[in-house]
């Protein structure tokens, strides 16, 4: 007898069982997703999104999953990733039109070739276009918000819906916030601004060289963990200061070429990288009576 899960595949979905997040997530931490759900058209998220909400399913869309710390229980739903038509990426002058499975870098270069200014300073960010939004990602004093003229959704709980067009204006963008909860974002339109090409690579250049010399390169990691609590108190600092860059629990530790960085050193768990991320927050406001926050998202239960 056909299942769902055959129906759904029926469409050209294509699903997978308890799919370990770990080899969804750039930190390598989590158990299984109940489905792990790969879409490549509008009709396909539709359809996804309709199958979940009839059977239950809690629905979360992952990106390059940069920034998620799984639970080692994983996730009691579906994780829904974008594909196919949503990696395109089309240029009509300044402006270019986006999916939100397009990785930003490969943005960034495109817009360079065609001398294209105004998200550089994001290159070396390992987000799609989708969870960069999502999380209103930024750099150097740049937000990929500044130059964004209108994102493409569908709604979680209201696939029928369709696409709906959502202009600049209309979102809440803050520091990694962007009112886009419960969203899909499917594609984005951009305006950058024309530049000399020597200017632009050498902005992306001065950018990846920062990162090499300051980032723990190489190792799984999502990131800063913590928000800044200001421009001028960045949280790296703090957590520096408060003496703990190498303190580690299990096979989580606190990065010493970047305190804000929690390195998950091969077979971490999401509950040791978490006692990790409890530990910095107590110590630093012992320390210095600042509470930070974090920048991750979790996903399942802790
Ligand atoms: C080495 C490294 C360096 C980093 N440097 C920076 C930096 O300089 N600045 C910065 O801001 N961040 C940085 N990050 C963090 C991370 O890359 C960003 O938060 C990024 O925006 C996450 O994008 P993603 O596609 O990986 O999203 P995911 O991690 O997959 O998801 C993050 C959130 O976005 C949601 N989401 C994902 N895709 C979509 C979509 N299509 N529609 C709606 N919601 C979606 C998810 O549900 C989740 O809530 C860094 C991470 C790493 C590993």
């Amino acid at each position: 007898m056909e299942s769902p899960v055959d129906r759904l595949r029926g469409f050209g979905i294509e699903v997978v069982r308890d799919q370990p997040i770990s080899a969804l997530t750039t930190l390598r931490i989590g158990g299984p997703a109940r489905y792990h759900i790969t879409v490549f058209t509008q009709d396909q998220v539709r359809t996804a999104l309709e199958w979940c909400g009839r059977s239950g399913e809690h629905a979360c869309v992952i990106g390059a999953g940069s920034n998620i710390l799984a639970s080692d229980d994983g996730f009691a739903g579906a994780l829904v990733r974008l594909r196919g038509d949503f990696e395109r990426c089309s240029f009509d002058g300044d402006r270019v039109t986006v999916g939100g499975a397009v990785m930003l870098t490969r943005l960034i270069n495109e817009a360079a070739a065609r001398s294209l200014a105004g998200l550089e300073s994001l290159i070396g960010i390992p987000a799609t276009v989708g969870g960069a939004l999502a999380m209103n990602a930024g750099a150097h004093g740049v937000w990929i918000s500044d130059r964004l003229e209108h994102v493409q959704v569908m709604r979680i709980d209201r696939p029928g819906v369709g696409e709906e067009t959502l202009p600049r204006d209309a979102l809440q963008f803050g520091y990694r916030t962007s009112g886009l909860a419960g969203c899909v974002v499917i594609g984005a339109v951009f305006r950058l601004s024309p530049d000399a090409p020597d200017r632009i690579r050498q902005r992306m250049d001065e950018v990846r060289w920062h990162r090499a010399r300051t980032q723990p390169v190489g190792t799984f990691n999502a990131g800063c963990v913590f928000k800044n609590p200001s421009p001028d108190m960045p949280a790296g600092r703090l957590i520096e200061q408060a003496g703990l860059k190498g303190f580690r629990i299990g096979a989580a530790r606190v990065s010493e070429r970047h305190a804000n960085f929690i390195i998950n050193e091969g077979g971490a768990t999401a509950v040791e990288y978490l006692q990790v991320m409890q530990h910095v927050v107590r110590t630093v406001r012992r320390h210095c009576g600042v509470s930070l926050e974090p920048e991750l998202r979790l996903l399942g239960n802790f």
